[in-house]
């Protein structure tokens, strides 16, 4: 039989109906002037011999039909044999089955070229394959272009090192699982090189840096930014990483020569070690966060990543998320701190002090947010929010008093700072029809040391809307008493540090003789804070302090609770 027939069951690969009765002739030249390569292997004979090869399969492998006839296929692998795909074929073919698979071959002039081999197996009767017929089609163009763009992709073309994508795919693997030291390194002021030698000095300079870096010993180096690199090292134990650095570092140290200029470059490094097996990205990250912390030391000190920073910076993100989220779910109330007059022991007034009402865990006092709140600036809506809520419950308070309660609210340094407080308080004012009579604003002791004119007008703008402005914690910061006189305030609280066993203290007496008989002078009124003890509300008492507040007479109370007492 004609070898060019056994193809022909297989019409339909050359678009002709299957089973299409042709004559010899046509189905030889159909055959022979396939663009595919074709060949036979005969899987009777000794070593499933070729029997027949087309015209194609001569021009893409450059044996002649006579060379390739009589021999086993695999003569086209020659050493190459550790392919996958020749694992795969052989199966099928012990199995009589048909199978496309993608291998390495070898021309007769040795050059390699990729063959996508599809072998049909034919068979005359039951049994195994008599036949199997070959068609084979080189794809070198289409594999290597796709290999020359994927190694493309995973390139510095500058320096030939991989690039943070290959950084970051390659490493797991280069590691193998072993404890790393990840190090990222970052030239200092290349800008300035690239800006003061030009860009080709820049750019050798990045090559030497790469060739110098590839002579460490590092599993794995890449350029990972513009002017900056990462190394991969596979520890051999974790005594292993100071060694490392000090190499890196040393190496380092000597100048870079590159055609036109001799340079000494200085280095930030970040580094970390990880566990076996641990997350590319995040060592990376990591060692990013510590290359944050290298440039911002004098001397550019290799700084390790610390954990906790990390956990504590997740932590401050997901409580400003909570405390916004606070804010809009209304979650912050006050609680409501009686203040009495020395004297009589009458209840005069209250502090407000803000209090979140978390749903899951419970109330939280101030020392747990406040903070962050004022750190990220949201303070300035907390505060804004308050007054208001504040100044409505003075006004529902003092409704049916005879005589009114007095209200202190809290003020942060950046709401005077950075928001129009003025202006908010008169619209509080106007909104809930507050008298500024009852609304004492309290505020700390280093806004007074501030002494700046503007400082001065706020105070003064606050005053002239009727409000009273209380110094807190009096005597705690660094502001001297004679500031006392320059701002107009209405009230002095002498911070609880004096107050807390003023019986037994000489020293604090003697302040707080001193704060009073000024405050006097001043027509300013004074408070005593965190009373707890009969002889120090007696003492402040004697001394002339007119106010006190602490938990002697109440802790701060629910707004309920305190409204109670108001009603009494
Ligand atoms: P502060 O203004 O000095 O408030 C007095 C703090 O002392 C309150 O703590 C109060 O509960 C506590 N205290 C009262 N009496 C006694 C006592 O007899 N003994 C002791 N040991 N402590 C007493 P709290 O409520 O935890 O507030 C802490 C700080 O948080 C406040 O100190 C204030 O600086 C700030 N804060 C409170 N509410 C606000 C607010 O609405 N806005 C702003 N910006 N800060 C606030
Ligand atoms: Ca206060
Ligand atoms: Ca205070």
């Amino acid at each position: 039989m004609p070898f060019t027939s056994l193809v022909l069951p297989l019409l339909s690969r050359f678009g002709l109906p299957a089973g299409a009765m042709l004559p010899e002739g046509v189905a030889s030249s159909i055959v022979e002037r396939a663009q595919e390569g074709i060949l036979v292997a005969d899987m009777r004979s000794p070593d499933a011999r070729i029997i027949y090869v087309n015209g194609a399969f001569e021009r893409i492998t450059g044996y002649a039909r006579e060379e390739a006839v009589g021999k086993n296929c695999r003569y086209l692998q020659g050493s190459d044999r550790l392919q996958p795909a020749i694992g795969r074929m052989r199966e099928a073919l012990a199995a009589g089955e048909g199978i496309q698979v993608r291998l390495r071959n070898y021309r007769k002039d040795g050059s390699l070229f990729w063959n996508d081999l599809d072998l049909v197996p034919i068979r005359q009767g039951a049994g195994p394959p008599a036949y199997y017929v070959g068609f084979i089609r080189d794809v070198t163009e289409p594999v290597v272009t796709a290999d020359r763009l994927e190694s493309m992709r995973l390139t510095d073309q500058l320096t030939g090192c991989p690039n943070r994508d290959a950084f970051l795919e390659q490493f797991a693997r280069r590691m193998a699982g072993a404890r790393v030291l990840l190090v990222k390194l970052d030239i200092a002021r290349f800008n300035e090189i690239n800006g003061g030698y030009g860009y080709d000095i820049g750019d050798a300079l990045l090559k030497a840096i790469a060739e110098r870096l590839g002579t460490l010993g590092a599993d794995l180096v890449a350029r990972v930014g513009n002017d900056q690199f990462a190394l991969g090292f596979a520890l051999a134990s974790d005594a292993a990483a100071p060694e490392l650095l000090e190499r890196l570092h040393r190496s380092l140290a000597e100048r870079f020569t590159v055609p036109g200029a001799d340079l000494q470059v200085r280095f930030a490094v970040g580094f970390v070690t990880g566990a076996p097996g641990a997350d590319a990205r995040m060592l990376v990250r990591q060692a990013g966060a510590a290359l944050a912390d290298s440039k911002l030391s004098p001397l550019l000190r290799p700084c390790e990543f610390a954990s906790e920073r990390e956990a504590e910076a997740r932590h401050r993100l997901q409580m400003t998320a909570e405390l916004q989220r606070a804010l809009s779910a209304n979650e912050f109330v006050y609680h409501y701190q009686p203040q009495v007059a020395l004297p009589t022991g009458e209840t005069v007034g209250a502090e407000a002090l803000v209090r979140w009402q978390h749903a899951l865990f419970g109330l939280q006092t101030p020392a747990r947010f406040i903070r962050l709140a004022e750190e990220t600036g949201l303070i300035l809506d907390i505060g804004a929010a308050g007054l208001r809520d504040v100044a409505r419950y003075a006004v529902e308070i003092n409704r049916n008093r005879a005589r009114p309660l007095c209200f202190s609210f809290n003020v942060s340094s950046l709401e005077l700072t950075h928001s129009d407080i003025v202006s908010l308080v008169r619209r509080v004012i106007d909104e809930t029809g507050i008298d500024p009579a009852w609304l004492t604003l309290e505020l700390t002791e280093s806004l007074l040391a501030e002494d700046s004119p503007e400082m001065l007008g706020i105070f003064r703008r606050l005053r002239d809307l009727g409000i009273g402005l209380s110094i807190d914690d009096f005597g705690t910061g660094y502001s001297s008493l004679r500031y006392l006189e320059r701002f107009p305030l209405s009230e002095i609280k002498l911070d609880r540090s004096f107050v807390c066993g003023l019986p037994h203290s000489a020293a604090k007496r003697i302040i707080v003789e001193a704060v009073i008989k000024l405050a006097g002078e001043l027509g300013a009124r004074v408070v005593g804070e965190g009373v707890e003890q009969e002889t120090e509300r007696d003492m402040l008492a004697a001394m002339g302090c007119g106010f006190a507040q602490g938990h002697l007479f109440s802790l701060p109370l629910p707004a309920s609770e305190f409204s109670l007492i108001a009603a009494a």
